[in-house]
């Protein structure tokens, strides 16, 4: 059974703005919570599906992805919500839950196949899967999080996805004392890496092609600023341990590889949609890895929720209302943003 006429925003095509929808949400069955949705970021991986530069995009879509709110409803068999609770969904909503990496709480490597949150077959109802940017959200109780009371909510959304997509391969490359990180592109995602890193007590250099956030890196909490089109800075730099590359468009990847030290990582996160060439010498001399991480699992959203909670890391956001969401995706395009567009999505209701 579903509920008809829940409040959205999406678009029908590519090149159409997004506007008012109605859409259809599963009703609660004895495993799922119901969440009215308060705030959710907008990622660049948003726009990129938004505007299908990935090829694949359903239409009608509607996007959102880092999504906080109010639990309004659970199923008779949920022990780990009851009503008022606040609650996160992230990118996954549901995984085959028996495979070795579901097991392993890494669903977003379940090899049968994950459920996105948007624009994925959904295997409850039928359809594809609507995301954040609407009124509430039906999710399995095992692909729900805790967000801590001490968080700003608005400011806490980011962590849903921007969060754990820099701190899962912060852990998994033992991102800590001692080691030399970099991080290359200061948006959504390159800024909360900063404070995440800085708060793993990492020494923390930050790659960036605009001189004008400079300043912010090192409020953010870097202890150096490069400005990549610079070719003396980037001469100077050596040896890092690992590089986060956060980029969301073409770009020379070289450059880093070759600043990397011996058995050093460049971990790509960013999505670009064209092939980032590698120099065949800039990893074979020097036993370089170009690697790349995908979000996280559950298990770990919730352990980067938390760990923000002691570390009191949000991101820095631009709080707007519903209808400012096409100026903020065109100009999230451009790079204008310090560092992340949240929706008040209390203001769909208006
Ligand atoms: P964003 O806020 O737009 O930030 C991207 C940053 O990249 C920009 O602020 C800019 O930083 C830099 N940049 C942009 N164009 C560039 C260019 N042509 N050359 C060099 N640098 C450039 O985007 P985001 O939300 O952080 O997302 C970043 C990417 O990660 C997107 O492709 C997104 O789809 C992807 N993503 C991947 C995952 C995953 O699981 N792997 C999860 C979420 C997002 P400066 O101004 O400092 O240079
Ligand atoms: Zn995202």
């Amino acid at each position: 059974m579903n509920t008809p006429n829940i409040k959205a925003f999406g678009t029908d095509a590519a090149e159409a703005p997004l506007k008012h929808l109605n859409i259809q949400r599963r009703s609660v069955t004895p495993h799922d919570i119901q969440i009215e949705i308060l705030y959710c970021g907008i990622c660049h991986s948003d726009l990129h599906a938004v505007r299908d530069e990935w090829g694949g995009t359903k239409y009608p879509i509607v996007p959102g992805h880092e999504i906080v709110g109010r639990v309004t409803a659970v199923g008779n068999q949920v022990k780990n919500f009851k009503v008022g609770d606040l609650a996160g969904v992230g990118c996954i909503v549901d995984s085959c839950h028996e495979c070795d990496y579901c097991k392993a709480g890494e669903e977003q490597f379940c090899e049968n196949g994950n459920t996105i949150v948007f624009n994925s077959p959904d295997k409850i109802s039928g359809g594809v899967t609507y995301g954040g940017f609407s009124e509430t959200i039906v999710v399995d109780k095992n692909y729900g999080v805790h967000i801590p009371e001490t968080l700003d909510l608005a400011s806490a959304a980011p962590i849903l996805c921007a969060g754990i997509t820099v701190y899962s391969p912060f852990k998994h490359w033992k991102v800590g004392p001692g080691k030399k990180v970099g991080i290359i592109g200061i948006g959504g995602l390159g800024h909360i890496a900063i404070k995440i890193a800085k708060a793993m007590r990492a020494y923390v250099t930050v790659f960036t092609t605009s001189n004008s956030k400079a300043d912010d890196a090192k409020r953010l909490g870097a202890d150096e600023v490069v400005l990549s089109t610079d070719k003396q800075q980037m001469k100077a730099q050596s040896k890092f341990d690992m590089i986060l590359d956060t980029v969301s468009a073409k770009h020379n990847v070289n450059d880093y590889l070759r600043i990397l030290k011996v058995d050093g990582s460049l971990v790509l996160v960013g999505l670009p949609v064209d092939p980032l060439p590698v120099g065949a010498f800039n990893v074979v001399h020097g036993r370089k890895s170009f690697s790349g991480s995908n979000i996280g699992g559950i298990r770990e959203t919730q352990e980067v929720l938390d760990f923000c909670a002691v570390h009191r890391i949000t991101a820095d956001i631009e709080l707007i209302r519903v209808n400012q969401i096409n100026e903020a995706f065109d100009r999230l395009q451009k790079g204008d943003v310090k560092y992340r567009f949240v929706v008040d999505m209390g203001s769909l209701k208006n």
